[in-house]
């Protein structure tokens, strides 16, 4: 994969390649320690090839690996995991959950299944924002009241983006605009970053940009897992980790 790619072609022939008609492929059902507990499934397929991604090669040669579930197999598998160890979070993870039409219409149906069937639950998106705020009217039907989203961003700027994403710096806003766009909904959504790449002044230029675009959630920070893979390709991306970390 040549980098920087245009990641709106990429999602479009991932998507081709990890759904067939509404079954999704996805390599593992499990129960996660995440927020406390959360029952999580491992789906394969991203818009992006982010340097530090712990799931690289699954979404490198995304074809290549899994199997395919329906929306009503994987919800049934959350649901187990989540009244065996009595969990009330539920996510999909190691993957972008929207990469177009088709997985946005599989994933709907996975939350809208599980919701009905624990009304007292929570879905956690988890996702890298740009087909929401590239296709407005996808976020536009995230409006259930159960769902929280969480929005990684891939750099503090455009630039830095690049460097990360492997994505098109001009493609940088898209996740900012998702997040605007989900706000306005009233629906709960806040952006995420991994704060070990960043030194602290260019986590409070992110932030003032943020504010300036008018976001108002506050911003996560989370840390690196630092799995062999992800070390390395960090350094072949030539990403140095930051002394004040
Ligand atoms: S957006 Fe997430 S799943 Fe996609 S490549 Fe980046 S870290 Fe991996």
């Amino acid at each position: 994969m040549q980098i920087p790619f245009d990641p709106i072609q990429r999602s479009e022939e991932t998507e081709r390649k990890v759904m067939r008609g509404e079954d999704r492929l996805y390599h593992k059902f499990r129960a996660a320690p995440y927020y406390g507990g959360i029952a999580t499934a491992d789906a394969i397929g991203c818009s992006f090839l982010c340097a530090f991604c712990w799931n690289y090669r699954r979404n490198e040669n995304p074809g290549s690996f899994g199997r395919l579930y329906s929306p009503e197999d994987v919800a049934e598998n959350l649901i187990k995991i989540g009244r065996r160890r009595s969990f009330s979070l539920f996510r999909i993870t190691g993957s972008e959950p929207v990469l177009g039409e088709s997985s946005f219409n599989h994933l709907f149906k996975v939350i809208e299944i599980i919701i009905n069937a624990e009304p007292h639950s929570k879905f956690i998106l988890e996702t890298n924002g740009l087909m929401l705020g590239y296709k407005e009217g996808l976020a536009q039907r995230l409006n259930f009241p159960q769902l929280l989203v969480r929005i990684a961003l891939k750099g503090v700027d455009p630039g830095s983006f690049e460097k990360i994403s492997g994505a098109k710096k001009e493609f940088f806003h898209y996740p900012l605009q998702a997040l605007k766009i989900l706000e306005k909904l009233g629906v709960k959504a806040w952006p995420a970053l991994l704060e070990d790449l960043f030194s602290n002044p260019q986590i409070e230029k992110l932030k003032h940009s943020l504010q300036g675009f008018g976001i108002e959630s506050e911003l996560e920070l989370e840390y690196l897992e630092r799995y062999p893979i992800v070390l390395e390709n960090l350094k072949r991306r030539r990403l140095l980790l930051p002394n004040n970390h």
